[in-house]
């Protein structure tokens, strides 16, 4: 499968000359399987950036669009993503229930209170709403996605998807050090053996415990959890809005000498808007 980067921010757009290397845009992440499938994580503003560009290669559009949750960072560029204007574009929703509604009422609602002024039921690309993912895992011709309930004010879902023998773990907005719900070894397990893990990596440790409750990770933690669960490769996203790109790199810096001389994972990075990374 291929994994690009279409919007890594978390929170908010942070548009500006001091987040230009790892990206303004809000959460979206294409995956392109071998088969020949296309899948969506997330619609972020970033989702805006994919339409432009699937438009200008005059792709067919269909495609699943799995949504981890309902917050406005992960839906803004729904309304602004071109091919959902056209008829001949098919998009399968699933994910988190909740985040569908959220999804429709980003629309218009005929109540003149909407939040854009096309109404859901007016778009002309067809949406269907698969609803697969919440109770079990979805098999997109042999290549496989579970889902993880995340620790998430409001919830949300985690995605693993496993093609062959590789596999890539998608966890956004997700708060490892949460007082309740998910606890460590289960996301150790959800991870185990991933050839790449990409998670929210919006704190830093100083920050954490006027944050705590707000559904989001230091890197500290997450490189824990790779560590741990023996992943690969590690992918730190969901930068914070105010995080300029030499803090970003300052945080990949230290992600690094808490890794090094140690077996996993083998590399560390963080999420850069247009990266693409293949596996295998
Ligand atoms: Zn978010
Ligand atoms: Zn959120």
């Amino acid at each position: 499968m291929e994994i690009k980067f279409w919007g890594t921010r978390g929170s908010i757009p942070a548009p500006g000359s001091h987040t230009l290397e790892f990206g303004g845009n809000t959460t979206c992440v294409e995956v392109v399987l071998l088969n020949g499938q296309r899948v969506v994580i997330d619609g972020g503003t970033g989702f805006r950036l994919l339409g432009q560009h699937l438009t200008a290669i005059n792709d067919p559009c269909h495609f699943h669009l799995l949504l981890t949750h309902g917050h406005w960072d992960h839906l803004l560029g729904i309304p602004f993503f071109e091919p959902i204007y056209r008829e001949t574009t098919e998009v399968t929703v699933d994910g988190w229930p909740p985040a569908f509604q959220a999804m429709t009422r980003v629309f218009d609602s005929h109540m003149g209170d909407g939040f854009f002024p096309v109404a859901f039921d007016h778009l002309k690309a067809r949406i269907d709403y698969l609803n697969n993912l919440a109770h079990g895992p979805l098999d997109l011709d042999g290549v496989v996605i579970d889902a993880m309930r995340l620790n998430h004010p409001q919830g949300g879902l985690a995605f693993r998807f496993q093609e062959g023998k590789h596999t890539m773990v998608f966890i956004t907005d997700n708060e490892l050090g949460a007082a309740r719900g998910r606890r460590i070894p289960e996301f150790v397990d959800f991870c185990r053996g991933c050839d790449l893990l990409i998670h929210d990596a919006q704190y830093l440790p100083g920050e954490i415990a006027d944050r705590r409750g707000w559904g989001h990770s230091t890197y500290e933690e997450v490189v824990d959890l790779a560590q741990q669960a023996e992943v690969h490769n590690l992918i730190l996203t969901h930068h914070d809005p105010s995080r300029t790109d030499a803090e970003v790199e300052q945080i990949v810096a230290l992600s690094r000498e808490m890794v090094a001389g140690r077996k996993n994972p083998h590399y560390v990075d963080a999420a850069r808007e247009g990266a693409c990374f293949r596996l295998p």
